[in-house]
């Protein structure tokens, strides 16, 4: 069986969010904005990575700070910048993969055209009190996004985070939403199963991580009742044994990135391709992906601007060449 992953940059664009989560040790209050040398200080570093992972806090342009800064360098909205950025890393030979939290259908159109895929983890479908504090939170509003992702047709990327106080059942009920959104709109690529992981300094900064076992249930099942060209992601940085996961149906590890860190759980490094080949014992094979995946590239699901770079970098089945 196939293992796939991609090899990305991340670029957490900003960390100014109107949400709370109360597990998060990413958001901040304080000025925090990558501008166009920024991103390029990362861009230039990419070596062979295809994708450009842009990460973001949820509407950040609700700040007072943010709209000014976008006024004086001349942008209308927030997602206009964001489109020059996704525009200045194809100039470098990276697909965009944009992350920005909840988004207007008519932002999604406009970013569509400039990212290989894009994506917004629905984490719970149920309402969580870690999520008092977060507007963006609500299920039925990432709900929304997502399916209007899907009646866009982009090829999408959307998950669970599990241990974050929902019950068994809330799990598979988000599963299940999840893969009656797949079935109806045919654009998720891959669902995620993440494990919430205690930050310091945050009001869940006690609590348990959820046990093995839990997400190998989660895993399983997700497997059990997607549409089966849906990956099942999990992520290598945050499980000690990844191939217990595969085993029981996962099979992508998302993005793995040589020279930046997973800024949302910095203190979990990714391993070496050569530390997961060496753990999954011979008994799959790795294979590298861009960030859209290869039954999407196959079927053309991009835009003319990026089908330069997508036909570039892909073989016949859709795979990274
Ligand atoms: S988890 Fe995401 S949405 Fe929640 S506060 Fe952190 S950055 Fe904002």
């Amino acid at each position: 069986m196939i293992v796939t992953y991609s090899k990305n940059v991340f670029i957490p664009v900003t960390r100014m969010c109107r949400n709370r989560c109360h597990y998060c040790g990413f958001r901040r209050d304080e000025w925090d904005l990558m501008d166009f040398q920024d991103v390029e200080v990362i861009l230039l570093r990419a070596k062979r990575a295809s994708e450009a992972l842009f990460t973001f806090g949820e509407r950040a342009d609700q700040f007072k700070s943010v709209k000014e800064w976008l006024r004086k360098k001349g942008f209308k909205t927030f997602v206009d910048y964001v489109v020059e950025l996704n525009k200045l890393a194809l100039s470098y030979g990276l697909l965009p993969h944009t992350n920005a939290g909840i988004l207007k259908k008519n932002e999604l159109k406009k970013l569509k055209k400039w990212n290989a895929s894009m994506g917004l983890m629905l984490e719970q479908v149920v309402e969580l009190e870690c999520h008092s504090e977060s507007p963006g939170k609500k299920p039925e509003r990432r709900l929304r996004a997502i399916k209007n992702a899907g009646k866009l047709e982009i090829p999408f990327t959307t998950g669970i985070l599990i241990g974050i106080g929902e019950s068994k059942e809330d799990r598979f009920y988000s599963l299940e939403t999840i893969s009656d959104v797949a079935k109806n709109y045919g654009h998720i690529q891959e669902v995620i199963i993440q494990n919430f992981s205690p930050k310091k300094g945050t009001k869940m900064e006690n609590w348990k991580e959820p046990e093995l076992k839990e997400m190998i249930e989660c895993v399983r099942y997700a497997r059990e009742i997607l549409p089966p060209d849906v990956a099942v992601q999990v992520p290598p940085n945050l499980v000690d044994d990844v191939k217990v996961l595969i085993d029981a149906g996962a099979n992508d590890l998302g993005g793995l990135s040589e020279i930046t860190p997973d800024y949302i759980n910095p203190e979990h490094p990714w391993p070496s391709l050569e530390k997961i080949e060496r753990s999954l014992k011979g008994e799959y094979v790795l294979r590298e992906r861009l960030p859209i995946h290869p039954k999407y590239v196959v079927e053309g699901w991009y835009s003319m601007e990026i089908a330069w770079l997508i036909e570039a970098y892909s073989d016949e089945e859709g795979y990274r060449c």
